[in-house]
This record gives C-alpha cells, structure tokens and sequence, in this order.
C-alpha cells in the first residue's frame, strides 16, 4: 500500500548532470524516468519541478555581469530543456506525460492551467512543471513549493545526491550526522539549506510536508512512497 496518493517530485538541473560538469547525462535521466515509472505503475499521481543549473543559472551569470531579470529568464528557459528530457525518457516508458510552462510557448508544451494539471493527474499522467514559477527572483524550489500546494499533493519530495539532511556537508565531513525529522522551524533556524526560505515558508504556512532522499540509490523513491523510513521528512 502506498503511503502517499498525489506527491510533487523536485530534481535540480545539476541532479540529470551524472559525472559531467554541464548538460545532460542521458543515462541519469534513464535511471530517473525508470526510477518514477515505478511509482506510476503503482498508481501515484506524481508532479515534477525540475530546475535549470546544468545549463543557466541566472544569480550566477549576473554576478558576471548579464542583468539579472535577464539571466533569470534564460535559467527559466533552461528548466524547460530539461523538462523535455524527462518528458522524452518518460514517454519512451510508455508513460503518459504532459509538460506544462509557466511561460507560454505553445508550440513546444502547454500553458500552465492548474486545473488542467490535475486533470492529467487524475488521468494518471505524469505533469512536468517547467519555467520554475515564470517570474525572476524565485528558485525551482520555490515554484516546485508553489506547484506542490496548488495541485494539493501529500508531500513534497527533493531528490538529491545525498540520503538526507544532515548538520554538515556529508561530502566534505564524514562525521556529518543526518536528520531524521525536523519541524519547519528547525529546518528555517539552523539554515541546512534544504530549500530556499521562500520555498520552506510556503510548505510551512500550508502544513505541506517535504521529504529530502537519495535519488541516485535504485528502488529508493518506490520504497519512500511506500512509507518506509527514507531521507528526511521536515514537517
Ligand atoms: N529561475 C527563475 N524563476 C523561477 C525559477 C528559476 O528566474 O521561478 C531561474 C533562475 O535564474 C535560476 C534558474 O532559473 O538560477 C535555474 O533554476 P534553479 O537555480 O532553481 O535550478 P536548480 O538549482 O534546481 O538546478
């Protein structure tokens, strides 16, 4: 029995990287579109954000002079790329998937239309939601938080590299020690950058749990939804 019904998914654009420095490894979003299908065999209505590091980040490229309005739009393009790639990945799986962005560009996908949205989802169809929240100044964080409240799903999932959250970098202290549960306010005061603080604000304010796991380990996400005891759950 699946603990969750509806669940909105959130990758980084650096998580489709693999061991490339930029872009897309083909075979890490082969292991992702593998690693969803598995739940949506299961049933569960699933949203996904994916960010757009791999290829533009804007706060980055304006700190080397391109105008920040500007730069954000070129990382919101980015996201759209990348939403591509998973629709392509999860399309080959024969799982149904509808890419929806927050900026209009009819000929590559639709225009976000949240009732639509969850349509699809009720269909059993996969929503890619591309464009972060279509505005500069916000994260794909932020407008995975945003999705995750407007489609009402039970949680919000963060894929990372790492098992969870934990109070040092595990990649740089190996005595980091990870969390098993924290509250919202935890989470906010001791600054583990889980999400940006707009995005942990959002989930907080709509009692919107979130859930940070490994999504690199095989079987992982199938056996998060399942309700066994994965990554860790800020709520
Ligand atoms: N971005 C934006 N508005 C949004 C979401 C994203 O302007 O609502 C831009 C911003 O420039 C950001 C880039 O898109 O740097 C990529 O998104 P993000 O950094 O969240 O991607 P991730 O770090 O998850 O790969």
């Amino acid at each position: 029995m699946a603990k969750f019904k509806r669940v909105l998914l959130k990758l980084s654009g650096e998580s489709l990287m693999g061991t490339k420095s930029f872009g897309i490894d083909p075979e890490i979003v082969e292991h992702i579109a593998s690693e969803i299908s598995s739940v949506s065999k299961m049933g569960i209505e699933i949203g996904i954000v994916i960010g757009g590091g791999n290829i533009y980040h804007g706060l980055s490229a304006s700190k080397q002079g391109v105008d920040r309005v500007t730069g954000d739009m070129m990382g919101m393009l980015a996201t759209v790329i990348n939403s591509l790639a998973i629709q392509n990945a999860l399309e080959s799986k024969k799982i149904n998937t509808r890419v929806q962005s927050a900026i209009k560009m009819d000929e590559i996908c639709e225009p976000l239309i949240i009732r639509r949205a969850v349509r699809h989802l009720e269909k059993k169809r996969i929503v890619v939601f591309a464009s972060g929240t279509g505005e500069p100044y916000f994260t794909t964080d932020t407008a995975a938080a945003l999705r995750a409240v407007e489609i009402k799903a039970d949680v919000i999932i963060k894929g990372t590299r790492v098992d969870g959250v934990y109070d040092s970098d595990p990649e740089k202290n190996e005595n980091a020690k990870m969390f098993r549960k924290l509250s919202y306010k935890e989470a906010l005061i001791r600054n583990l950058r889980i999400m940006d603080l707009t995005a942990i604000t959002l989930c907080s304010e709509n009692l919107l749990p979130i859930i940070v796991f490994n999504m690199n380990r095989k079987g992982n996400l199938k056996k998060l939804i399942s309700g066994q005891n994965v990554g860790t759950i800020i709520s």
